[in-house]
């Protein structure tokens, strides 16, 4: 397949590029570099089926020759992010995404949307399947992020329902691991950097709001699934195993084994209260499944970080927590 990945110098984009290029297809990798790097991609620049280009796909973009899948990828994604640039994540989430069906329709190619779990807002429904409709606020600071996801996804199905384009949904939730950007303010790399320095582990509120978190190589297999997919979704992915902010910053602290405090810091306004996903549909339309856990994954992202090899876990201090969970 000739797959073209928007967004494809990020840190999800740049996992998936390498997943297609190992199992044989060509990729074209665009990227405006406004939240990613040219260095996530570097690596793949001398394999012949990769191309790496610098386009804002909010401008109307062509590639040359047949195309067979566009993953749309490009977008702010750290809430840090999207409030830096909620201008532009407005645009790429709906010209730019309009943009990217022309192509797919110019070339009767498949149209993977990667949309997320803020789709639900703070959710009054949990866990959340996916036909929950979602609790959004429309004007707060989170807005030009969720709402331009919502908005993809009605101009997605739009271009399915009218044009007949082969579009498929997918619902993203959190999602960690190598090549996270260490100063992207998303908790798991703030939390790892934070702890390898020795510094506070800032956690906002008390700690007692929850995540699913899902490694990246699981994630990026439930992409090139629904890539090799004919369904419209919304599909759910993500590791329903659920935690608080809180046992997540303990278990950064156990598996750094760093002498880290932890510090309060106030909510973020609309903090999701919690978030985990139903996968039953990813299980029955995609057979997929994560089977990373979180202590395996965090422990090859703190590696990453630490740009070394994971040390030996510690067994007795892993114990000691693993029990402080339980109990
Ligand atoms: P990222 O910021 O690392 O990657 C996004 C990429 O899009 C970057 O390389 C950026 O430069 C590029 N980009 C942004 N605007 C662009 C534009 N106008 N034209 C071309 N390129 C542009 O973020 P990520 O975590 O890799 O997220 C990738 C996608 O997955 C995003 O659409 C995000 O909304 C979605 N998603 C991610 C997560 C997660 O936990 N990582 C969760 C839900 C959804
Ligand atoms: N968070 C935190 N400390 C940080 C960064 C984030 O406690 O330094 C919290 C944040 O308030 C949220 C959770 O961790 O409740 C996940 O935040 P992230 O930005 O990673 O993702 P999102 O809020 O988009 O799910």
């Amino acid at each position: 397949m000739k797959v073209v990945v928007t967004g494809g110098g990020g840190f999800l984009g740049s996992h998936l590029c390498e997943a297609l290029l190992r199992r044989g297809d060509t990729v074209w990798c665009l990227d405006n570099f406004s939240t990613g790097k040219p260095a996530n991609v570097a690596h793949l620049i001398g394999d012949p089926r990769f191309r790496l280009g610098r386009a804002d796909v909010t401008a109307a973009f062509d590639v040359s020759g047949p195309v067979d899948a566009v993953a749309h990828l490009a977008s702010p994604a750290s809430p840090p992010d999207y409030h830096r640039l909620p201008l532009e994540t407005l645009s790429v989430g709906s010209r730019g995404t309009e943009n990217a069906l022309r192509l797919a329709q110019r070339h009767g190619a498949r149209f993977v949307l990667a949309s997320t779990s803020e789709a639900y807002g703070d959710p009054a429904v949990h866990p959340q399947p996916e036909d929950y409709w979602g609790n959004v606020n429309p004007v707060g600071p989170r807005s030009v992020y969720d709402e331009a996801k919502r908005y993809a996804e009605a101009l997605s199905m739009a271009y399915r329902r009218s044009l007949d384009v082969d579009v498929g949904i997918l619902r993203i939730f959190n999602t960690y691991g190598p090549r996270m950007r260490p100063h992207d303010g998303r908790v798991v790399s703030t939390f790892v950097r934070q702890a390898l320095a020795g510094h506070p582990l800032t956690l906002y509120g008390d700690g007692s709001q929850t995540r699913s978190f899902c490694y990246v190589d699981d994630l990026v297999r439930g992409i090139v699934a629904m890539l090799d997919s004919t369904h419209s979704g919304p599909v759910n992915l993500g590791n329903p195993s659920e935690r608080t902010v809180r046992q997540l910053a303990e278990l950064v602290l156990c598996l750094t084994g760093s002498p880290s405090r932890i510090e309060h810091r106030p909510l973020p306004v609309d903090d999701p209260t919690r978030r985990c996903p139903v996968i039953t549909r990813a299980r029955e339309e995609l057979r997929w499944a994560p089977v990373i856990p979180l202590e395996e994954g965090l422990r090859n992202t703190v590696a990453w970080f630490a740009g070394r090899c994971p040390p030996p876990l510690d067994g007795a201090s892993y114990r000691a927590f693993q029990e402080s969970v339980e109990a």
